[in-house]
């Protein structure tokens, strides 16, 4: 099943850096209401290829929601296909699929002081807190933005804009990683000991998400406290029922037949009895004893005709993530959720299968 996906036009492309564009979608009046957002989501794109039909990739919006603005910002990745077409290609007029906004790396509290790491791309989600937070709020917000080198700094304009307007509640540490060397966790920590009650989010490459994860846990910051986004290429494609992907997967099917029957891993047993599934979504609950794990969660609420968030179908984002009250399930595949996540209860839907007879999730964090 696919999700809903809407053609946006392209109003704006902006060159932020050399290496980094803008874009703007124009999201007409009807469409207004399913594409609100909170800072910190993202939107998924179908960029078209020849190969493929399409690349599913997700760009977080770089625009604060109040501002009425859907922008992402895109930076190349080197040998990366989406990233390079849409710098090399996307110009305003143009339309591409979208899907609406999800995710859940979105502060709860605006008016939260907020201690924001990001490095390169990752100030994309950032930026829009950031904003949020300064033009809705009324807490501080303090900014350790890394970059390779002053050129690669995406919104350092914008940003000395900001602190200059809010010289009172913002503060932004720029580090260049050409300069300074890699931050190290020693360095992180010594500069996240000075806001310990704030809210954390994080956002760049891996080991540096790392560092500042564990600095931020060795000092104590609590799970609810701590925020991180990855940044990962969707394996899938959530806009399935696009005709161009369908013809071109036939055509790779036709070629890759003989290797199918070798990466089809063997089903895993399905749950014996029959499930009861309790589920908050929206303030409504909805209730089940039917689930018998024959299919994911997803599918399974889906089939009831419940409008369960969900982006990537391949547990590589984190668009469908819900709580677990009581009971519990078995995630297929995970590439989002950290040991913290998991410990405290926070699951995949579209990648659940049921290990208990009683499973109670709630959607409203
Ligand atoms: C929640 C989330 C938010 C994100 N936000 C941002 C953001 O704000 N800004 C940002 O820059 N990035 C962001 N990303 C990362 C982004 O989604 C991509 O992972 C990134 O742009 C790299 O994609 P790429 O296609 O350029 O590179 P790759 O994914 O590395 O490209 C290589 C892949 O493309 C495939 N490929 C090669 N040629 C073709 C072809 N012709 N047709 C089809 N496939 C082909 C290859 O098989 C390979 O799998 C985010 C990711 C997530 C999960």
């Amino acid at each position: 099943m696919a999700t809903e996906s809407f053609v946006l036009n392209v109003a704006e492309v902006i060159e932020e850096t050399a290496d980094a564009r803008s874009v703007v979608f124009e999201v007409p009046s009807e469409l207004q209401q399913t594409f609100a957002y909170t800072p910190g989501q993202f939107l998924t794109v179908a960029v078209p290829s020849e190969q493929t039909g399409l690349a599913a990739r997700c760009y977080s919006l770089s625009s604060a929601p109040h501002s009425g603005r859907h922008q992402i910002t895109v930076k190349r990745t080197v040998d990366g296909y989406a990233s390079n077409w849409i710098c090399d290609n996307l110009k305003a007029g143009d339309t591409l699929r979208v899907l609406p906004p999800s995710g859940i790396f979105t502060p709860k509290d605006v008016d939260a002081d907020f201690l924001l790491f990001a490095g390169g791309s990752g100030i994309t989600p950032v930026m829009s807190i950031a904003r949020t937070a300064l033009e809705k709020g009324t807490g501080k917000v303090v900014l350790f933005y890394a970059n390779e080198h002053e050129s690669a700094v995406i919104f350092g304009r914008q940003l000395a804009e900001l602190v200059e307007e809010y010289a009172d509640r913002f503060t932004v540490v720029h580090w260049l990683v050409s300069l300074q060397g890699l931050p190290s966790e020693k360095q992180l920590g010594l500069f996240a000991s000075y806001f310990t009650s704030y809210t954390a989010f994080v956002c760049g490459p891996a080991p540096y998400m790392k560092a500042v994860t564990n600095a931020l846990k060795e000092l104590g910051f609590p799970r609810e406290r701590r925020h991180q986004e990855k940044f990962v290429s969707l394996g899938g494609n959530p806009f399935g029922d696009v005709e161009e992907v369908l013809a071109a997967q036939k055509e790779l099917a036709d070629a890759d037949d003989a290797d199918d029957e070798q990466d089809t891993q063997p089903a895993e047993p399905a749950f014996a009895g029959p499930v009861a599934v309790e589920v908050e979504l929206d303030g409504q609950q909805y209730s089940f004893d039917d689930w018998r794990g024959e299919e994911v969660l997803l599918e399974f609420l889906e089939s009831k005709g419940v409008d369960a968030p969900f982006s990537c179908r391949e547990g590589q984002c984190s668009a469908c993530a819900c709580l677990v009250l009581e009971g519990e399930v078995r995630l297929l595949h995970n590439e989002v959720l950290d040991e913290d996540d998991l410990g405290e209860g926070i699951r995949l839907v579209c990648q659940a299968k049921p290990v208990s007879e009683k499973l109670r999730i709630s959607y409203n964090g």
